[in-house]
């Protein structure tokens, strides 16, 4: 079996109501798939994180180093094309572009040995695993305190567990936000906080220290990912874990902030971060520090599923006796194509998803889904 060809799919919509977090603005949804096709026709699917274009023109650019190869070999063609852009290329793009190929070589791997990716990872701890709901942006038009909290009430309603909701906007209006979630809520739901690193540290104590009141779960991206020493004085100066990594990556990004404990959760995504070769030798790192590994996802059911496989992977801590057990990131936001790229949907029921278990990811992909979604000229 020899790599054949490699292809892209940009997917993009335009959305009704555009939303926001404290560092980003989303008006349109666009995402890349990467599809590897072999010449005995077996095709592997893959999905990069970040900005769409640039992440598929470095991927044509791996192109080279690939085609006619092995696609079995798939740490070799890790270090290979990591190798080819490592100069200028240690973090960013080269590396979410390099884990969308890496993703689909698994992918065959799997189609290729009939069992799913979790098995050549090491067998599956679980079958499903809980979800939180992801949502609670910055929505034009709305008031930000009611919005947020209706939106929990829903979440409760359909059986989530737990939900992360934005902030980082300022201070006093972020606290009114947690206040009126945790209202919406009850007792019982865990609740989290992401700053998509909107404030400084002074600031991020100051939440932090307020929000704890609230019994909030974690505390995500407090300050910009480039300054640990600042993740490090928030994690000192208030109570609540401080959880951070989607946009560190390879293990060289890990190393750092594990050993210098810049978070008590570390958040890798797998289509960030270097693909499964490379989020299991974060995983590795991860237990080695103590730190809990939650994976960072924000894409199509092809990163879900990519997700999922890894997670069954995951050896519990403790192995038995009350294991902690990982949770899933389910994104609630408004996205059309992200369960449409494949032909059974990964939903959730109850707050729970179920791990595929047919072989490589364990998905098929809808082609029609890729025309209708495809970028209009
Ligand atoms: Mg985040």
């Amino acid at each position: 079996m020899k790599i054949a060809d490699i292809r892209t799919h940009l997917l993009e919509h335009k959305l009704d109501t555009a939303f926001e977090s404290a560092s980003m603005r989303f008006d349109k949804r666009v995402h890349v798939l990467v599809e590897i096709i072999c010449d005995d026709g077996t095709t592997g699917w893959g999905e990069c994180l970040g900005p769409a274009v640039p992440n598929a023109a470095i991927v044509q650019t791996y192109r080279q180093w690939l085609i006619g190869k092995d696609p079995l070999e798939t740490e070799k063609h890790w270090a290979v094309l990591y190798n080819a852009l490592r100069d200028q290329g240690q973090r960013g793009l080269t590396i979410t572009a390099l884990s969308g190929i890496d993703i689909a070589l698994w992918d065959i791997k799997g189609k290729h040995f009939g069992v799913p990716v979790s098995t050549l990872l090491g067998g599956r701890f679980r079958d499903s695993v809980k979800a939180y709901a992801t949502g609670s942006f910055k929505r034009d038009g709305v008031d930000r305190v009611e919005d947020n909290a209706a939106d929990v009430a829903r979440y409760r309603e359909e059986g989530f567990h737990a939900t992360k909701i934005k902030v980082g906007f300022g201070l006093e209006e972020d606290l009114r936000v947690i206040k009126a979630v945790r209202d919406a809520a009850g007792g019982d739901m865990r609740v989290m906080i992401d700053g998509n690193h909107g404030y400084d540290v002074i600031e991020a104590i100051e939440v932090g220290k307020r929000a704890a009141d609230y019994g909030i779960d974690w505390f995500e991206e407090p300050v910009v990912p480039e300054q640990l020493d600042a993740y490090r004085a928030v994690r000192a100066g208030q109570p609540l874990p401080v959880a951070g990594g989607e946009t560190w990556h390879t293990r060289w990004g890990m190393r750092e902030p594990l050993e210098t404990r810049c978070v008590d959760i570390i958040q890798p995504d797998i289509c960030g971060c270097g693909g499964f070769t490379e989020i299991k030798r974060i995983a590795d790192l991860a237990t080695l520090h103590g730190v809990r590994l939650v994976p960072h996802v924000w894409g199509t059911a092809v990163q879900i599923a990519a997700s999922l496989q890894f997670m069954a992977s995951m050896v519990p801590n403790p192995v038995r006796n009350n294991p902690i057990e990982p949770i899933l990131e389910f994104d609630r936001t408004d996205n059309p194509f992200r369960q449409a790229v494949v032909t059974k949907p990964l939903e959730h029921q109850d707050g729970i998803v179920a791990i595929p278990n047919g072989p490589g990811l364990g998905i098929e992909i809808n082609r029609d889904a890729l025309k209708d979604f495809a970028p209009k000229a």
